[in-house]
């Protein structure tokens, strides 16, 4: 069975290891942020739990992972002009293969795996509010000691295993989508079920399909999903970009979603019902996110523009699936588009296959998981594997795992029970020092991954230096700020359909989960609000002078200290 939590063992001792900022994660926040932090010459050390650098392209191995964005050659590090030179991407939507090499090239290029420590979970950080320094405790035992802990631990990292009654007792094979084995999985032969239909399990179940015995889907919530159209990338348009690229990277900088997609004004009602089949029937045919976002731009704010584009996807699944029992079971009914909108690869078309049943949830609820299968009412399934695409405790769930514990020794967990409180999506209050990149407030999951982190990171390292250069040892949001960055968030989502539909976006898919929209809607306007919070003597939080206790370290790593104070030392290159 599937193990989702990790369990570190060693116990901590030996020398305690300094450094300027300790950064947990190693996928595309984490990557960045170490090699802009190293060139504004900070000491920094990167733990990664994974055996390898990527994050979430590192885990998610299951067959038909891709980018399911607009892609490349935009779904990338945009800071270098070399790397967009360098890299060849092979299809608009890259698979998933493609973008760990990506990742494990940019290491290499940038060197920085001699800063990167694998294998390696962080199983305790607490502040230490005397030395203004977090205290860290690693699975290998290790003890470090740093003035800033940034968390880069991924906002769909934390797999999220539902508490299915009988769910480890099933005897076969199980794997979570987001925690597939390194190995080959076969499915030649095999009797394979798959529970959940987002963005995971709708890229899955088609290649699943194709190897399977038989697949059984089993479907609590129908969704939209449009085709993706992948395609091989067309080398003119790489040159143009390659070109031009400084002023391609300014138009994803000024972009709602950091994307490349045409954004519409025009409204709904400013067409005819047939004006707008037809726009919809053009946008289809184009594939990808065009559907959305390049319709109407009330689609996702006016509940009647809305429905009209649902019903058009609606039309799309009774047209494409042959049966019209399952098509009916496949109908979704919620707002399109507030739900992570899906892409797929000829989704709807696997339930015309012989070797596919699709088992609605709903008129048939999942009763338990035996040790040869999935009971719902109407009876038993037998499978010979278990594929869970369950998702992920998303933008929160990696934090509060992982539970740093702020001032008073409270933990984060402790602080988020009711509410996710932060300022600017990156600093929370009573955590000093404490930097996060696509936390949740932050545009995260609504923005282009790689350049967001970019942006951050930039904001971070100017915030790091602005501290050294005045000597001081902390900096922390005000609850007031914090509070009313929260109803800037939750203002910008309730202008939207979002809230009216349970999502991971308003952690509705995890049970006893605060209800709350998690991401800043702003997209460009949200990374100027922070640069002017940064140009105005980073308005909204507070500093604290330097102590004497605070251990001031140097570029070049780390120094080790066997005691956790070593005043007024600092580290040699
Ligand atoms: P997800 O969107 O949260 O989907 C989870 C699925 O599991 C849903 O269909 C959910 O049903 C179902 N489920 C959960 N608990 C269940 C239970 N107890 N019984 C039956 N069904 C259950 O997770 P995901 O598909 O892993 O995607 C998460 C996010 O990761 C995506 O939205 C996307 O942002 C990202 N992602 C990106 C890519 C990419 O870019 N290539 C690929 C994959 C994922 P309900 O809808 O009823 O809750």
């Amino acid at each position: 069975m599937v193990n989702i939590q990790q369990s570190p063992t060693a116990t901590a001792q030996g020398p305690i290891k300094q450094y300027d900022a300790i950064i947990i994660g190693a996928g595309v926040g984490g990557l960045y942020a170490l090699h802009h932090l190293r060139k504004m010459g900070f000491s920094v050390r990167v733990y990664e739990g994974a055996a390898g650098v990527g994050g979430t392209w590192w885990w998610n191995r299951y067959p038909g992972a891709r980018v399911d964005g607009p892609g490349s050659p935009f779904y990338c590090y945009t800071f270098s002009e070399d790397l967009v030179r360098e890299w060849d991407w092979a299809d608009t939507q890259p698979d998933q293969p493609s973008v760990l090499a990506y990742l494990e090239y940019v290491a290499d290029r940038l060197d920085l795996r001699r800063d990167i420590q694998l294998e390696t979970w962080i199983r305790d950080a607490r502040y230490d509010e005397e030395k203004q320094r977090w205290l860290v405790e690693t699975s290998a035992g290790e003890r470090i000691c740093c003035q800033f802990l940034i968390c880069a631990v991924g906002t769909l990292s934390a797999a999220y295993k539902p508490n299915i009654p009988g769910i480890d007792d099933f005897a076969g094979e199980c794997y979570h989508t987001g925690r597939w084995p390194q190995e080959t999985v076969s499915f030649v032969g095999k009797r394979v079920g798959v529970i959940g239909t987002g963005s995971s399990g709708v890229q899955a179940i088609p290649e699943i399909a194709r190897e399977a015995a038989h697949l059984t889907v089993f479907q609590r919530t129908p969704q939209y999903t449009i085709p993706a159209r992948n395609r091989p990338l067309d080398p003119e348009l790489v040159r143009q970009v390659r070109e031009n690229w400084p002023a391609i990277r300014a138009q994803l900088n000024a972009s709602p979603a950091g994307m490349p997609i045409e954004i519409t004004k025009r409204l709904a009602s400013e067409d005819t019902a047939e004006q707008r089949q037809a726009l919809y029937e053009e946008l289809w045919q184009k594939g990808g996110f065009h559907l959305l976002f390049s319709s109407y731009a009330d689609i996702l704010t006016d509940k009647e523009a809305n429905r009209s584009l649902a019903e058009f996807v609606r039309g799309k699944i009774r047209e494409t699936v042959r049966d019209p029992k399952t098509a009916e079971k496949l109908l979704p009914d919620y707002y399109l588009g507030t739900k992570r909108q899906l892409l797929d690869n000829g989704y709807y078309e696997t339930f015309n296959r012989d070797n596919v049943t699709l088992v609605d949830l709903r008129e048939d609820p999942m009763q338990k998981i035996t040790p040869t299968g999935v009971r719902t009412t109407t009876g038993e399934h037998q499978l010979d594997m278990l594929v869970l695409a369950t998702g992920y405790d998303a933008v929160t769930g990696a934090l509060v795992r992982l539970n740093p514990k702020g001032r008073g020794g409270v933990g984060l967990s402790e602080k988020w029970r009711t509410r996710f409180n932060t300022y600017l999506g990156i600093g929370i209050s009573d955590f000093p020092n404490l930097l996060m990149i696509h936390g949740p407030g932050s545009p995260s999951v609504l923005f282009n991954m790689p350049l967001g982190a970019e942006l951050e990171s930039t904001w971070i390292g100017d915030c790091m230096s602005y501290l050294r250069e005045r000597g001081l040892g902390a900096i922390e949001p005000t609850p007031d700020a914090e509070q009313n960055w929260d109803q800037e968030v939750a203002a910008l989502a309730n202008a939207t359909l979002y809230p009216l539909t349970d999502s991971w976006y308003m952690g509705a898919n995890i049970p006893g989960k605060p209800r709350q929209f998690c991401a800043h809607l702003g997209g460009p306007l949200y990374f100027q609000r922070i640069s002017e919070v940064a140009a105005q003597g980073y308005e909204g939080f507070v500093f604290e002078q330097k102590r004497d206790g605070g251990v001031t370290t140097a570029t070049g790593g780390p120094q080790e200290t066997d005691s956790e104070t070593a005043p007024g030392r600092s580290a040699s290159i």
